[in-house]
C-alpha cells in the first residue's frame, strides 16, 4: 500500500494510473477507522481499479474548538488496518497542503439542505465539509466517491455540491454499519465508558421504535414520546429528533413514502448521530 502526504506526490501517481486507463475510487475519512469505513473501502475496491483513502481531520468542519481537539487520532493503526484490507493508497495531507495560503474556496449553494438538523445545530459544519471534499475532488479527480449513510445529511449535501459545481464524479451511498448492540459505528465511540456503551443503545432503540410506530401514530406524537424518553434520562441530552423527507431533508408532518428519522444526542460529552429509513 502506498502512503502519500502531499497532493503533488499523489497526483503524480494518479496521473500514471489514469494513463493506464485505471478508474479511481475515493473514500474520504477522518481516521480512527472501523468496520463502517472498511465497508466503504470494500465497495470502492469492488467498483474501481484503484482505491484512495484519505485521512484528514478537517478543522473547517468543527464548529467547536474543543470538539476538534478531542477528536481521536490513530494514524499507525489506521495505516495497518487499510493494509490488511488491501487498500491501494492512503493519503494523509497536512492542513497547510489542503488549505494553502491564498487558496480561494468556493461558496456553494446547498439549496437549504444545510440549514436543518446537523446544519442548524453545527453552524458552518457543512460549509467546511463542502470545502474539504471539493478540494479533494479537484485534486484527486475520482471516478467514484464513497460516503456512508451514517452521515445521511452529509451525503445529500455532497450530492447537491456535485450537481451545482458540476463535478464529474459518481457518489456512491453505503449502508450504516452497526455494533451488535445497534449503536452506529463511529470513531467517537471509543471515547465512551463501559456505562456509556450500555446507555448508547437508547439511540438506535428509539429509531427502531419510531419505525415500528410510523404510520400507526401521528408524527408529532412519535416525536413527543421520544423527546420524553430522553428527558427521563438526564445522562443523555437529546439535541434533536426529526422525521424528514429523504430527498430534501425537510421535516414532514404526514406520512411520506421516503421518510427517515434522524437523531443527535450527547452522552458523556460525546456527540452521537444516527438515522433510519422509516
Ligand atoms: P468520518 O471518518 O467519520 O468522517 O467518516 C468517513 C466516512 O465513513 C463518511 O462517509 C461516513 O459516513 C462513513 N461512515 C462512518 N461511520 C460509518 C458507519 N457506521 N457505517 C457506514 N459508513 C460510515
Amino acid at each position: 500500500m502506498l502512503v502519500y502526504r502531499t497532493f503533488s506526490e499523489l497526483r503524480k501517481y494518479l496521473d500514471q494510473m489514469v494513463l493506464l486507463g485505471k478508474t479511481i475510487g475515493f473514500v474520504p475519512t477522518m481516521g480512527v477507522l472501523h468496520e463502517g469505513h472498511i465497508s466503504l473501502v470494500e465497495k470502492s475496491k469492488l467498483l474501481c481499479d484503484i482505491t484512495v483513502v484519505s485521512i484528514f481531520v478537517n478543522p473547517k468542519q468543527f464548529n467547536m474548538a474543543e470538539d476538534l481537539e478531542k477528536y481521536p487520532r490513530m494514524e499507525t493503526e489506521d495505516i495497518q488496518k487499510l493494509k490488511e484490507n488491501y487498500c491501494d493508497v492512503v493519503f494523509i495531507p497536512s492542513v497547510e497542503d489542503v488549505y494553502p495560503d491564498g487558496l480561494k474556496l468556493p461558496k456553494v449553494d446547498l439549496n437549504g439542505i444545510d440549514l436543518v438538523m446537523e446544519g442548524k445545530h453545527r453552524p458552518g459544519h457543512f460549509e467546511g465539509v463542502v470545502q474539504v471534499v471539493g478540494r479533494f475532488f479537484d485534486q484527486i479527480k475520482p471516478n467514484k466517491a464513497f460516503f456512508g449513510e451514517k452521515d445521511f445529511q452529509q451525503v445529500s449535501v455532497i450530492e447537491q455540491m456535485v450537481r451545482t459545481q458540476k463535478y464529474a464524479v459518481e457518489i456512491v451511498r453505503c449502508a450504516i454499519k452497526r455494533e451488535v448492540s445497534g449503536l452506529a459505528m463511529s470513531s467517537r465511540n471509543i471515547r465512551l465508558s463501559a456505562e456509556g456503551w450500555h446507555k448508547s443503545v437508547l439511540i438506535s432503540e428509539q429509531l427502531i421504535w419510531a419505525k415500528e410506530n410510523f404510520g400507526k401514530m401521528r408524527i408529532d406524537q412519535i416525536k413527543t414520546a421520544i423527546e420524553k424518553t430522553f428527558n427521563d434520562d438526564p445522562s443523555m441530552v437529546l439535541e434533536y429528533f426529526e422525521i424528514a423527507n429523504e430527498e430534501n431533508l425537510q421535516a414532514i408532518q404526514s406520512t411520506d413514502v421516503y421518510a427517515r428519522a434522524f437523531i443527535a444526542a450527547e452522552l458523556e460529552g460525546i456527540r452521537l448521530i444516527d438515522n433510519m429509513a422509516l
